[in-house]
């Protein structure tokens, strides 16, 4: 099959979350299946020629690259638009235009298959800055014979704009109707993909049940429930290639199942030294890293840490978003130095490190689509805390001492007493040095590798055509 995959991020081009680790091994393993893949993506101010990639113009507006050996990806040029220092906005602040932004990428990528008569069979779109694709597809490119899948990664990002900004989408005006794009007075960029793409996925088979009812549905459960039968959940899979303690260049020293506890005590040697804390292997060591999100269950962490001084264990959290939750990870980090370290930036190598370097990895997200961090922890034998919804819920399986089955905890009611109980279940395991082992080993080798996701997508595919 051919297939166009378009996204506002893709890794190594940009990446602001999961999306992009998505976009770009997806493609990948879709390769490695047998099918021919191009990628579209806007080109951002950063994209350019370095270490990790070559780009080179390919017509006026357009550049090329290539990921892995020989996938195509172009790059949609439009200074005014892109030349910018953001993805989506900069000092907390979405840019005003970006209605305008992605429409132009969703537009002129239609413009550039049919220009350059690329055959396709499917276009894959991603989240609701290419969910207008759909809607061109059969409202103004019916002649471009090819059909459309749109992959929710998180319903909580949808695209919504003033109604005075609808001629920017240079649609008939009758298509801002409630079953079409409005949605409450506004403009629903994703709402236009649910309704109109030809197959609509999301990143796990329990947020596909989930953004089906009021709690996760955020105003749309109806739209998708009205679509149900066109829906499906697929777990995002990890690269493998890139997440790897057996070759990862940035950690301090490489391990596998068999070395894992050396290997590990020396990256958690180095991060404890990074963070600050005091230097000790017998300590239970906690990470972090994600977005300063609501959604990440910020909130209770931070209760979680300020009880944190009477309790065993260090923690370690890398992170940027809100500025609130940084100001009060600030303030515990002061407070309890050699137990709290926090690293506010973007940093990919010290993410590794820290993947690397803890024991248990703490996630107390409200709702979680799939969740990457979970499943990188797991590769790097870091045991993941997390709560039970949407992708953790089908990802992490809680340890059973008894039969040494399971790789990791999980808590079922949010609050802050049952976290705190999983947590303290999670040290006793710890110091139970043939149980944790078994139960490190057992993370190690869960296997969420992009193949079985492959030939999911691969099936939704087929069923389509
Ligand atoms: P999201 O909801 O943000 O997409 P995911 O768990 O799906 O969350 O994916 C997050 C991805 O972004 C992971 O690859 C994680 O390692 C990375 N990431 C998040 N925050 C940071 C950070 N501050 N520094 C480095 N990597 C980060």
């Amino acid at each position: 099959m051919k297939i166009a995959l378009c996204s506002s991020e893709v890794f190594p081009f940009v990446k602001t979350g999961g999306l992009a680790d998505v976009c770009g091994t997806l493609p990948l393993a879709l390769k490695a299946i047998g099918h021919h893949v191009v990628i579209f993506l806007p080109k951002y101010k950063f994209i350019n020629t370095g270490d990790f990639y070559e780009i080179k113009r390919s017509a006026k507006d357009v550049w090329t690259s290539s990921l892995g050996s020989a996938i195509e990806v172009y790059f949609i040029e439009y200074d005014d638009y892109f030349n910018r220092d953001g993805v989506y906005g900069e000092k907390d602040k979405d840019y005003p235009d970006n209605l305008e932004r992605f429409q132009f990428f969703c537009q002129k990528t239609l413009e550039f298959i049919k220009e350059r008569a690329i055959k396709l069979d499917i276009i894959h779109c991603h989240d609701w800055q290419t969910a207008l694709i759909p809607v061109y597809l059969k409202e103004k490119y019916a002649s471009l014979n090819f059909k459309s899948v749109l992959t929710i990664h998180n319903l909580a990002f949808q695209g919504v704009f003033e109604k005075e900004q609808f001629d920017v989408l240079k649609l008939d005006k009758f298509l801002f109707n409630a079953r079409c794009l409005e949605f409450y007075g506004k403009i629903n960029l994703l709402k236009g993909g649910i309704i109109y793409a030809d197959f609509l996925t999301t990143v796990s088979p329990r947020y596909a049940k989930e953004i089906q009812t009021k709690v996760f549905g955020c105003g749309l459960e109806g739209v998708i429930r009205d679509r149900g039968n066109s829906l499906q959940g697929i777990l995002n899979g990890v690269d493998y290639e890139n997440w790897d303690p057996q070759s990862d260049v940035w950690i301090v020293k490489n391990y596998s199942v068999d070395n894992v506890l050396d290997g590990k005590l020396e990256n958690k040697r180095y991060v404890q030294e990074a963070f600050g804390l005091d230097v000790d292997p017998a300590i239970p060591l906690f990470g972090f890293v994600g977005r300063l999100a609501d959604q990440k269950g910020v909130d209770l962490l931070l209760e979680f840490l300020s009880h944190f001084k009477k309790m065993e264990g260090q923690f370690i959290l890398q992170g940027s978003g809100d500025k609130k939750y940084m100001e009060r990870l600030k303030n515990l980090n002061e407070a309890c130095a050699k137990k709290i370290g926090v690293h506010f930036q973007y940093d990919e190598r010290m993410a590794h490190l820290i993947y690397a370097g803890a024991d248990l990895f703490l996630m107390p997200s409200v709702f979680e689509p799939c969740g990457l961090t979970q499943l990188i922890s797991l590769r790097y034998g870091t045991v993941p805390i997390v709560f039970e919804t949407g992708g953790l819920a089908d990802t992490i399986e809680e340890f059973d001492e008894r039969s040494g089955q399971g790789n990791g905890f999980l808590f079922r009611e949010y609050t802050l007493h049952k976290f705190t109980e999983a947590v303290q279940k999670a040290v006793g395991i710890f110091h139970h040095t043939e149980y944790f082992k078994r139960l490190r080993i057992n993370a190690m080798n869960s296997d969420f590798s992009w193949e079985a996701s492959a030939r999911e997508y691969e099936k939704v595919y087929q069923c389509v055509l």
